[in-house]
């Protein structure tokens, strides 16, 4: 720390690096608390919610190749515990928090890619703002779809969620499950819309998904 500048190792998780911000009164990260994975992770992806992103507080990165080991992000006095409690609330009424899940699917496509024009749903949106991808799904009928234990969340359509029982070695989600729900909202959604949603998700190879996780 010195001043309005926070370093972190990329390992650190992204919910620490809030609660380190908060703890020594600076502001800018509020919007970040509750988004799983580390510092490394969500600079990498960008992360982004509430209208900020994480490539706007970076101000230094060390790298190792393409590998992130550090960063530093820049943020400014008066830490906004308010907005967290405000963000958790919006979370936990809006996203299907109780179970698994790899957050949201989809990119929400911009309306450029809607080859039909302005639709009805878009009335009402900045005409270049993206659509929401979980409305879209929604529109389709798709909530509470369901493949194996596998199921389009009711609370959030744009999250996949995983219905089974959690303990270790037993039958919950399959990968398999979940690629074929993704391939039923981008075919409905194809139909429906004319637009072609675009993963937000990164497939990994299977023998990187095995060393990875239990289940699978
Ligand atoms: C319930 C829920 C809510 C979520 N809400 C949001 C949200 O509001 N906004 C949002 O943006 N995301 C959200 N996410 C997505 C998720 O939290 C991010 O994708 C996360 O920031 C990725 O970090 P990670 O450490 O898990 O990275 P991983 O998933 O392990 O990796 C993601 C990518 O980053 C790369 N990477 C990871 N670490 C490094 C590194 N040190 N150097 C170089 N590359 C690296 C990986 O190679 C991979 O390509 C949500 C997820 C869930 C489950």
């Amino acid at each position: 720390m010195s001043s309005n500048k926070i370093y972190a190792e990329a390992g650190v998780k992204l919910s620490d690096l809030v609660r380190v911000s908060i703890e020594n009164n600076l502001t800018g990260l509020e919007w970040a608390a509750g988004i799983p994975g580390t510092v490394g992770g969500a600079v990498a992806v960008n992360a982004s919610a509430f209208g900020e992103e994480m490539k706007n507080l970076v101000s230094d990165i060390k790298r190792y190749k393409n590998i992130i080991l550090s960063v530093e992000l820049k943020l400014k006095k008066n830490a906004q515990k308010n907005l967290i409690k405000k963000y958790f609330t919006y979370r936990r009424q809006t996203q299907p928090l109780d179970y698994p899940s790899a957050g949201c699917i989809f990119k929400n496509p911009s309306q450029l890619g809607n080859k039909m024009g302005a639709a009805p749903f878009s009335r009402g949106l900045p005409p270049l703002s993206p659509l929401p991808a979980g409305y879209l799904i929604d529109q389709c009928g798709l909530k509470e779809k369901k493949i194996g234990q596998a199921m389009i969340s009711e609370k959030h359509a744009n999250f996949i969620v995983n219905c089974g029982p959690l303990r270790r070695g037993a039958s919950g989600a399959k990968a398999k499950d979940v690629i074929k729900l993704i391939q039923l909202i981008k075919k409905t959604v194809q139909k429906k819309f004319n637009l072609d949603l675009e993963e937000e998700i990164e497939y990994l190879p299977k023998r990187a998904r095995q060393s990875r996780s239990p289940i699978g």
